[in-house]
């Protein structure tokens, strides 16, 4: 069961996990984000060290310890269990102030943004003592590892976790860190933003779980973005495949990496709601359940990039080059489609952009857009289903596309667009392919 930072974010919200946790008494492991807000403010703090604004650093670090002064006092209510959360909260926030005075790496900086999942499970665990709930703390930090290329080790994991499980063979509610890692060298280091979710699937892959619940502040995946169209709906039931599309594709609800565990191990994944714990929510599964199109979901910060090449025509070989330009820089390309004299791709990650076009002129013109949105149609079999591409292109009529990708997959259609035209393309498929 894994919570993400709202459903730990107030102390009546952390409260209710703990009833939700001791619903049954399955045997689980409890996955915890930190606080939300949290992680924001340790990447600040960060930050604020980084650019050696260390009176910055010590506001951000004085605003951060009080909320945490707050959210115990108001989480707990014994003088006991208050105090052991105090001690608690000294460490880190000492940990946090000694960080003030050494100079700023990398490794620090992971240190720091660990801080986050640590407090969480840990004030989580007092709580659970407070109430004389049975329960064992699981350090992250002693089972989840990355490889030197930041890939979670699954075999190792899962080793050193059933080596933790077995030392506690009479505990049913097991509590660790979401996000953070160890890597190669030993050192603290995470798995990137958001991913608690990477985590708990992990984890649920490694032990060969019943389920891998990720539970959060909406019920379930919706059929389109709730923020944008005001009609969405939650989707009951969605493949693998499905799933990593959309949150691949835009669906803000799940890490998009989480999906490849649960299905490598065909774990099934549940959505789930703690402000609505009864709701049915998304299940995620190996098979579909219907036909047609579920779902539809938009992607921002896409750059495309066209590769226009008089020597394309009749070669080979040419794109095999143009890929290993993206490769050499770590970069991957989302969507792609070709003519007999060009390619365009697209990319969401800029970083080495400057030296992949430099790269590219070597090949032919180059011509660049940013600022463009990937609009994914995802559903099961929606490439043989009837008439899709017709309702989808009747459905966007107004909108000038600047790429399509249909046959990649069975259960995709992306269409690229400016991102100026986003709300409305979200609003006309929805009305065009789910009536709403
Ligand atoms: N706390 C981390 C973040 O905010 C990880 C997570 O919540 O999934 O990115
Ligand atoms: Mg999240």
């Amino acid at each position: 069961m894994k919570f993400g930072g709202t459903s730990v974010g107030k102390p009546q919200r952390m409260q209710q996990v703990a009833t939700l946790v001791t619903k049954d008494d399955e045997r689980k492991i409890v996955v915890l984000s930190a606080l939300s807000g949290t992680t924001n403010a340790l990447v600040e703090i960060s930050e604020s060290l980084a650019n050696r604004d260390r009176s910055a650093a010590k506001e951000q670090i004085e605003a951060l310890q009080q909320h945490y002064r707050n959210f115990v006092l108001e989480l707990l209510q014994e003088a006991e269990t208050r105090e052991k959360a105090n001690v608690i909260l000294n460490e880190h926030f000492e940990f946090l102030t000694i960080i003030l005075k050494i100079s700023f790496s990398q490794a620090l900086n992971k240190d720091i943004l660990a801080q986050g999942e640590l407090l969480s499970t840990k004030l989580f665990c007092i709580y659970l003592e407070e109430k004389k709930i049975g329960h064992v703390l699981l350090p992250a930090l002693d089972f989840m590892t990355i490889d030197s290329y930041d890939e979670p080790q699954v075999g190792t994991i899962k080793v050193k976790l059933a080596q933790l499980l077995n030392k506690h063979k009479d505990k049913n509610i097991f509590v660790t860190q979401g996000y953070i890692s160890r890597n190669a060298k030993g050192e603290v280091d995470n798995l990137k933003r958001g991913g608690s979710d990477y985590s708990a699937s992990l984890i649920a892959a490694a032990i060969n779980a019943s389920v891998c619940e990720i539970w959060t502040d909406i019920d379930g995946m919706h059929n389109n973005d709730p923020r944008v169209v005001e009609k969405t709906k939650a989707i009951e039931q969605l493949s693998f495949d499905e799933a990593a599309e959309l949150a691949y594709f835009g669906a803000k609800i799940l890490h998009p990496a989480s999906i490849w565990p649960a299905q490598f191990f065909n774990v099934p994944v549940r959505l789930l709601n703690t402000l609505e714990p009864d709701a049915k929510g998304t299940l995620i599964t190996e098979v579909a359940g219907s036909v047609g199109v579920k779902a539809v979901a938009a992607k921002d910060n896409i750059t495309a990039i066209r590769i226009k090449s008089s020597r394309m025509l009749l070669a080979y070989g040419f794109l095999r080059k143009v890929f290993e330009v993206f490769e050499k820089h770590r970069t991957s390309i989302d969507m792609i489609t070709t003519s007999e004299v060009a390619v365009s791709v697209t990319i969401d990650d800029d970083v080495h952009l400057p030296e992949i076009l430099k790269e590219l002129e070597a090949f032919g013109s180059v011509e660049m857009d940013t600022n463009q949105t990937i609009v994914s149609i995802v559903g099961n079999e929606i490439a043989e289903t009837k008439d899709v591409m017709k309702k989808i292109f009747d459905a966007i009529e107004p909108i000038p596309v600047r790429m399509v990708s249909y046959g990649g997959s069975k259960h995709n259609v992306s269409l690229l667009i400016a991102r100026n035209y986003k709300e409305q393309t979200l609003k006309l498929l929805n009305n065009g392919l789910f009536g709403l």
